[in-house]
Parts: structure tokens; C-alpha cells; sequence
């Protein structure tokens, strides 16, 4: 028994239905719910997610948890309130002026805040710090909810943020979840890997996303994740492609469309040069021949290669000639 640990998550519970009620019924929420309905998210979805809103005040948790008797200098350790710089015992809540997002543990108990700022400003989402409760790091968003349907289909599609998450929800895909703001770690993977045999990684298309996903995949594939790898274009992230292009053609292209990483890793590599130009071509196939050399099957290393051949107008033999030669390599340095 861990009495502490109990209020807290107690608290939370609380706190999470408080500020879900205050988006939906007073008049400090309007705004935030504008914002939200603007975004795309419906009624159902803001239920589901247990979306909520806190105003944005100095006292507004202060006073709530006051008044059922919660110890605040427990809450401030806890990450639902901040101490006053100038004094020991004022407290203040931490959260102002935010779309809050409740984030649970894989049992469904919430143990976190994420809270976005309305529209633009710094820093975009402020998150609980890491506590008693909530280890970043072995946390994703969503988990709770989308157990049943990883079960049922073996597969998690990992995305990078709460939104992406939701909309995707909207959209039928429920076997969603996403980091905190971290890059994936060993613990996330070894986590997922008990739950799923494939992974499709749905990370934003900006360069940013798209190189954490090349990140990502050595660390699944060490585990004997199967990855597959949505390719998004114009720098769009999933919510983005989903708002703009509807729910059937997010699912059709981005999750079942999703590549293999050989694949990916051509594509990713091809923005380095220009295929028009000699340079470009000899560069960006010296990239990618070790990759494709690499592969344990023949009948893939014959599919990227004719790809590639038809791809830089070259000869499939002169492709499969280097592939070979650079495979002998690697085999007598291994
Ligand atoms: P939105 O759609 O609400 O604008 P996003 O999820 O698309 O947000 P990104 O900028 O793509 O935001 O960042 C991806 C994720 O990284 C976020 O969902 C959040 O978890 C995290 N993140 C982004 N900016 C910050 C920040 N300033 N502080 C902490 N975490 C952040
Ligand atoms: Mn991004
Ligand atoms: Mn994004
Ligand atoms: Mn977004």
C-alpha cells in the first residue's frame, strides 16, 4: 500500500474531470472548444480522449483541490501545481490557458497531463514532469485504449503526437499511440513487442519526422519488430493528411500503403541528390547499394535492384555486378 501514490492518482482522476468539464460547460471553455472544433475533433472524440481545458488563472486547481482537502505541497510534487518563486507556501497551478490532454498508464489510471497552448505561442505543449507516477519514457499515449484492437490485429501504429493519435482514432484507426515528445526507447519497444508483431511507424512528414523514423527502425528490427513506414509528402503530419484528405485515403495510403524500410530508406535518401545529374545518380546509388546488398534474400536485393535500375535508367547487370561485389565485402569483413 502506498497511500501517497494513491492520493495522487486520486488527484489526477479528479483534476481530469474537472478541467474535461470546464472545456464543455463554462464560458471559460469556449474558446478552447472553438479551438478544438476548428482542429476537427467532434464531441465523441473529446469525450473518448477526456479532453479538457484550463483556464487561465493562477488558482483555478488551487482552489479546487483545497476544498477537498488534497495537501498541495503533495500535488506540486506531483506536477499539478508550482510553488511561488517568493514564497514556501503559496502554491499556484501549473497549467494555464491550455487544451489538456489526460495521459494514462497502460491500466487506463491517469498519471499525467500534455496541455497545448490555444493557437500560437511558446513552449506549444507543456507536459507534467516526470514523477512518482510518469517515466516519459516508458509511457505512450493512448495505450490504455488501444489494447484490444493491437491484440486483434498484432500491429501498433506509432505516431508523434496526441493529435495525430486522435484523428486517427476518428478516422477507425484505434491502434494508435504515441511518445511524449521523446524519441522511442528500448522500453517502449520491449513494450510494444509484447503486445504486437508489426509496428507501422506514422511519423510526421517534415524532415524532422521522417529522420526520426529512420532513427526508430534499427531499434525495432532488433527485436524482430516487422516495420512498415507511412511516407507522408509536403511535410504534412498524419492529423494534417486526415483533415485535409478524409479518413478513407489515410487509410488506404498511409497505413496500408505504408513501405517496407528497404523502401523507405531509398526514398529518404533520394531528397540528398539531384537524379537528373551524373553526380547525383553515382552518389545516391553509393548509398544505397550497401542497403539493398544487405539483404539476406536474393528475391528482394532483384526487386530494389530492377526498382533502382528502372528508376536511374541504368542496367539491372551493372546494378546486380557492384550489389554482388559490395555483398563479398561485407560478408569477409563479418
Ligand atoms: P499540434 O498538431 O497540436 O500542433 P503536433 O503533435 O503536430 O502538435 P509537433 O510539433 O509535430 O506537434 O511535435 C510532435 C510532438 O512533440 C507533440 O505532440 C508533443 O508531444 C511534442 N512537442 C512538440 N513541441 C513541444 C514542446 N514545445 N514541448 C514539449 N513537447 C513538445
Ligand atoms: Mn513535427
Ligand atoms: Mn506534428
Ligand atoms: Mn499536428
Amino acid at each position: 500500500p502506498n497511500p501517497e501514490r494513491d492520493r495522487l492518482l486520486q488527484a489526477y482522476e479528479w483534476t481530469a474531470k474537472f478541467y474535461h468539464f470546464l472545456l464543455k460547460n463554462t464560458e471559460h471553455g469556449k474558446a478552447a472548444m472553438d479551438y478544438l472544433r476548428s482542429r476537427g475533433f467532434n464531441d465523441k472524440v473529446i469525450d473518448q480522449f477526456q479532453i479538457g481545458f484550463a483556464p487561465d488563472r493562477w488558482d483555478t486547481l488551487v482552489q479546487f483541490l483545497t476544498k477537498r482537502s488534497f495537501d498541495l505541497h503533495e500535488m506540486e510534487k506531483g506536477g499539478l501545481l508550482t510553488k511561488r518563486h517568493d514564497s514556501e507556501e503559496d502554491y499556484l497551478d501549473r497549467f494555464r490557458g491550455r487544451v489538456m490532454f489526460p495521459i494514462s498508464d497502460r491500466n487506463g489510471r491517469i498519471i499525467a497531463f500534455a496541455g497545448r497552448i490555444l493557437g500560437e505561442g511558446q513552449p506549444k505543449y507543456l507536459n507534467s514532469p516526470e514523477s512518482k507516477l510518469f517515466n516519459k519514457s516508458r509511457i505512450l499515449y493512448n495505450l490504455h485504449q488501444a489494447k484490444p484492437s493491437i491484440r486483434k490485429l498484432r500491429q501498433i501504429v506509432l505516431f508523434e503526437g496526441y493529435g495525430d493519435v486522435i484523428s486517427a482514432w476518428e478516422a477507425g484507426v484505434q491502434n494508435g499511440v504515441a511518445t511524449m515528445g521523446t524519441s522511442l526507447t528500448e522500453s517502449h519497444a520491449a513494450l510494444m513487442k509484447t503486445m504486437a508483431d508489426e509496428i507501422v511507424i506514422c511519423y510526421d512528414g517534415d524532415r524532422a519526422g521522417q529522420a526520426a523514423a529512420m532513427k526508430t527502425i534499427p531499434l525495432l528490427e532488433s527485436i524482430s519488430l516487422n516495420v512498415r513506414i507511412s511516407v507522408l509528402n509536403d511535410g504534412l503530419d498524419p492529423d494534417e493528411f486526415i483533415q485535409k484528405y478524409g479518413a478513407d485515403r489515410f487509410n488506404r495510403q498511409i497505413i496500408d500503403g505504408a513501405v517496407s524500410t528497404t523502401k523507405f530508406k531509398l526514398i529518404y535518401l533520394k531528397k540528398n541528390h539531384i537524379l537528373l545529374e551524373e553526380d547525383g545518380k553515382i552518389a545516391y546509388t553509393k548509398e544505397v547499394l550497401p542497403i539493398i546488398a544487405a539483404l539476406a534474400s536474393s528475391t528482394e536485393r532483384e526487386v530494389y535492384l530492377r526498382e533502382l535500375a528502372s528508376e536511374l535508367q541504368l542496367s539491372f547487370e551493372s546494378l546486380k555486378q557492384d550489389c554482388n561485389e559490395i555483398r563479398q565485402s561485407m560478408q569477409k569483413n563479418m
